[in-house]
């Protein structure tokens, strides 16, 4: 019999921000899409009122938008909406002043966006499409790869299924049972770390204005940082006028800090302006009742088994958040899933042999390119936690960012500052690291070169703060 007009399937497992985004692609290509998700679906009442997700918003730049944007569904601006633009970083000392530091030219801006409303709007686009069925409450078990047989438990009446599928999409997170199946059929090279950091997420309300409307308690278009090199707090506001608060500090002092007064002491003494915007009662409830997360960075390849299966988002690359980069990258593993499909001219039916012509060599070229650059960001986040909670109240570093801006300004092609290719491009994660290993030695040899007429503060400059970036980045 010919499977000529039969549909491919694909089964999505995981229903987060990566997995949604990526059964609506998979939809749009007229692929059958089976999508798993092991928690109840979140937008049920019941559900939202206990939710507490991984982080309550998050920076959505330039690469996860134009995933959104590549739907074809005007998703990006359906986001948008309800999105609140960060223009810069609000650097608070512990004197208690602000210092705002750009964080691109003046029309370009980071989005603070809640995740909630993010994964809710994504799920009731991907209902819409008569091609995608939703199965809530379904924990992927087991996957027999060859067969394209994969067992979830469900928890309700025979709580044990079965399903058939011809691909096989893991996005189920950082803890992904489909890379824990995949590792059993491929030779995959993992490493895992964990770094010596938790968070704790606090609420700072609105205050009331002279009108006696709410108002957003600090300037809504910056993310706020209070650096103090070993931990640091972050304020990132949210559409309803709150800002949510992290706190990242080693595990160690979390435990120290055990009192209502060692914590009220800790946090006039390094935060003190914070303090009466999140009020001290709920400061003291919040930080000791709200979940303790800990970060991890996942590094594998390859991401596929052949024609069968492939991992995408933070099942396949997680990090530390101190980039804003997890779901954009994750997003991007989308877009660039689907244009190498395209590229290798992947249907939507399977061929008269039952397979799915093409997607095993699409696979193969997904995966080299994509660990590259999932590496590449993973280094980046782990640099860009030094750059948040130390670099950024150096004068040097700051010099050296003023230096790079204005030769951007000059030169706008040849010299891009890393955070604009990282958050306002689509460059390659891995290009961005080499070019700017090229820009730091240009920015070196011109800082070499005024120290002459500089006083050698130049050179310093330059030196210092291409040091560690580049010895991070020396394989690259
Ligand atoms: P997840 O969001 O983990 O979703 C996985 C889904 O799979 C979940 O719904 C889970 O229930 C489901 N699942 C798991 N196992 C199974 C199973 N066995 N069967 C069925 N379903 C399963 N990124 C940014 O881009 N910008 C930011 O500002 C940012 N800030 C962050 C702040 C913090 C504190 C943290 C921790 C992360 C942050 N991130 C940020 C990263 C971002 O949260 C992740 O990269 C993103 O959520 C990854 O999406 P995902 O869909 O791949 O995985």
């Amino acid at each position: 019999t010919s499977n000529d007009s039969k549909p491919c399937r694909v089964a999505v497992v995981g229903a987060g921000l990566v997995g949604t985004l990526n059964a609506i692609y998979f939809a749009q290509r007229g692929w059958h899409v089976d999508l798993f998700e092991l928690r109840k679906d979140m937008r049920l009442p019941e559900v939202k009122a206990t939710q507490r997700g991984k982080s309550i918003n998050l920076a959505l730049s330039e690469r996860g938008l134009s995933a959104l944007r590549n739907s074809g569904l005007d998703l990006d601006n359906l986001i948008l909406e309800a999105a609140v633009p960060l223009h810069a970083r609000m650097v608070h000392t512990t004197a208690g002043l602000q210092m705002s530091q750009a964080y691109g030219k003046k029309d370009q801006h980071i989005n603070a966006v809640d995740r909630a409303r993010l994964n809710e709007e994504l799920l009731t686009i991907a209902e819409e499409f008569s091609n995608i069925n939703i199965h809530f409450e379904h924990n992927l078990m087991k996957a027999d790869l060859d067969k394209g047989e994969l067992q979830f438990f469900t928890g309700t009446g025979n709580p044990e299924k079965t399903y058939h599928t011809d691909f096989l999409v893991g996005a189920d997170g950082a803890y992904s049972r489909t890379r824990t199946q995949l590792m059993r059929r491929i030779r995959m090279y993992y490493e895992q770390e964990y770094i010596d950091t938790a968070y704790c997420e606090l609420t700072m309300l609105p205050i009331k204005n002279k009108n006696g409307e709410d108002e957003f308690a600090l300037d809504p278009h910056h993310l706020h940082i209070w650096p103090r090199h070993t931990f640091m707090l972050i304020a990132l506001p949210n559409p309803d006028k709150t800002f949510t608060c992290t706190l990242f500090m080693p595990f160690g002092m979390f435990d120290e800090l055990n009192t209502k007064e060692l914590v009220l002491d800790f946090f006039k003494r390094e935060f003190k302006d914070s303090v009466p915007l999140i009020g001290e009662e709920k400061l003291v409830e919040e930080y000791f009742n709200n979940p303790r997360g800990s970060l991890i960075t996942i590094k594998c390849k390859p991401y596929h088994y052949q024609d069968r299966a492939v991992i995408i988002g933070d099942a396949a690359h997680a990090m530390v958040p101190f980039y804003g980069q997890g779901m954009n990258c994750g997003f991007q593993d989308v877009q660039v899933l689907h244009s190498i499909l395209d590229k290798h001219g992947v249907k939507a039916k399977l061929s008269a042999d039952g397979k799915i012509h093409g997607l095993h060599q699409a696979m193969e070229e997904y995966s080299k390119e994509r660990s590259e650059d999932a590496h590449a960001i993973c280094d980046l986040a782990m640099y860009n936690h030094y750059e948040m909670r130390s670099a950024v109240t150096s004068p040097l570093y700051l010099a050296r960012k003023k230096l790079e801006a204005v030769l951007h300004s000059m030169f706008p092609t040849a010299v891009i500052p890393l955070y604009t290719m990282v958050s306002f491009t689509t460059i390659r994660y891995s290009d961005a690291i080499k070019r700017w290993n090229r820009q730091t030695w240009w920015i070196n040899a011109t800082a070499t070169a005024s120290a002459v007429t500089a006083l050698g503060i130049g050179a310093g400059l330059g030196l210092r703060y291409g040091r560690p970036l580049i010895d991070a980045m020396s394989k690259y």
